[in-house]
């Protein structure tokens, strides 16, 4: 990051709404609960099959919130729906752009509870960075999330929620009837927001199968990773299941370390996890998993933890990529980064052994928005957000 470069080039803060609503929300349902819902609602069953799939098309494939305006379905129609349904995607509290061009939003769900969504800008491409939970019940040392008090599961209406949201603020639902547009600025997802996905397995799954659905948001399953921090049994679940691309926060090469490191390896150790990983069904070279690692200076970043670790790909023949993330600091921690010549030094070992291995960019750092720096505590958020605009010299 430039020295001289801006906090912020642009600060947001919307109005909380936040009305309470009896309405049953439509987000989020599978296709059969979806159609379940309508029957229990008063849909005669012959019908409720292609009532289900227009309005489907209507929420997921044009964006449209208002049952007023899915003209393909009768007046009378239009108005029952709305009496007993909602669209409700999150509430965006805030949002942040970074001078890179990242964008945190702040959205509220239920509750009350906030959860932060990253949306990185890429050339011609984008990817959007989701949470799954809020706040995370693993405490991995270097990540701000884990040490976040308050957790609870998103519905999978808010995990497909915070896609919906991130599409309304890049202006890019479709009109109905225009030529489809291939570009796309939110062209990824990746599940690496807040929270562990496959400890909230059921909800990361439907809302998956939302995003992949041919009529629904429609983006390929290789174009979603699941980053987990190695919950074995719900590894091959994934495959199973989801059938998206997988990453897995490695971070180590000797249990004692990634113990501390990712302390759920005290309960599923270094080996175990890379013979799940060997068997991840869907793990060929043009479908490699990720292994994220985590730079840490003095803790995990040595030539030999580079060479332990292209031993323990060999060993268990898998295929994969390693992602280098410099460890991004956060207020309170006391780990540090490594320098740039340890990572360079770090990433040759495994180029050299035919790894691809790029260090990642970290984006967003000036917003708080990079890899592991997630919190969103509201008396945090709130408090950065004051300070922020505070700042830029704008009213509080
Ligand atoms: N819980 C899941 C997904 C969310 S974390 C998981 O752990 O995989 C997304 C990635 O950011 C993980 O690889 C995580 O280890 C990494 N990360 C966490 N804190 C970080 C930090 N301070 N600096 C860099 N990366 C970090
Ligand atoms: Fe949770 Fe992942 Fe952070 Fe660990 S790295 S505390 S699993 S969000």
């Amino acid at each position: 990051m430039k020295p001289s470069a801006p906090i912020t080039q642009d600060v947001l803060t919307f109005p909380r709404k936040d009305e309470p609503s009896d309405k049953i929300n439509l987000v989020g349902l599978t296709r059969d609960a979806f159609r379940q819902t309508l029957i229990d609602n008063g849909t005669p069953e012959k019908q409720a099959k292609m009532r289900m799939g227009q309005i489907w098309q209507w929420i997921y494939q044009w964006g449209v919130r208002d049952f007023e305006a899915m003209t393909n379905l009768s007046k009378s129609f239009r108005a029952e729906l709305a009496e007993k349904f909602e669209i409700r995607v999150p509430e965006v509290v805030s949002k942040l752009v970074s001078t890179d061009g990242t964008r945190k939003y702040l959205v509220r769900i239920a509750g009350g509870h906030e959860v932060e969504v990253v949306y990185i800008p890429e050339d011609g491409r984008g990817t959007l960075c989701v949470s799954s939970q809020v706040g995370c019940t693993l405490t991995c040392s270097f990540c701000h999330t884990g040490t976040q008090k308050l957790v609870r599961n998103l519905t999978a209406a808010e995990i497909v929620g915070q896609v919906m949201m991130a599409r309304d603020d890049l202006g890019e639902w479709p009109e109905k009837g225009a030529p489809k547009d291939e570009t796309r600025l939110l062209s990824n997802i990746v599940l690496m927001g807040m929270g562990e996905p496959l400890y909230n397995f059921e909800n990361v799954r439907d809302a998956m199968k939302i995003v992949m659905d041919g009529e629904g948001i429609q983006l390929g399953r290789r174009r979603i990773t699941l980053s987990t921090s190695g919950i074995v049994p719900e590894i091959k679940r994934t495959a199973e299941e989801i059938g998206c691309l997988l990453a897995v926060s490695f971070h180590a090469t000797e249990n004692d370390t990634r113990d501390i490191l990712v302390p759920i390896n005290k309960k599923w150790k270094i080996e175990p996890l890379l013979e799940a990983l060997a068997a991840y069904p869907r793990a060929t070279n043009s479908e490699r998993i990720t292994f994220e690692y985590v730079m840490i200076d003095g803790v995990n970043d040595t030539d030999d933890d580079a060479r332990r670790l292209v031993k323990y790909l060999k060993d268990y023949e898998i295929p994969a990529k390693i992602n280098l993330i410099p460890f991004n600091e956060w207020p309170g921690s006391n780990y540090r980064r490594s320098s740039n010549n340890r990572i360079r030094a770090f990433a040759t070992i495994l180029m050299e052994a035919g790894y691809a291995s790029p260090i990642r960019k970290t984006r967003g750092e000036d917003i708080m928005a990079a890899c592991g720096q997630l919190k969103s505590a509201t008396e945090r958020a709130r408090k950065s957000r004051k300070e922020i605009l505070k700042d830029a010299g704008q009213a509080v």
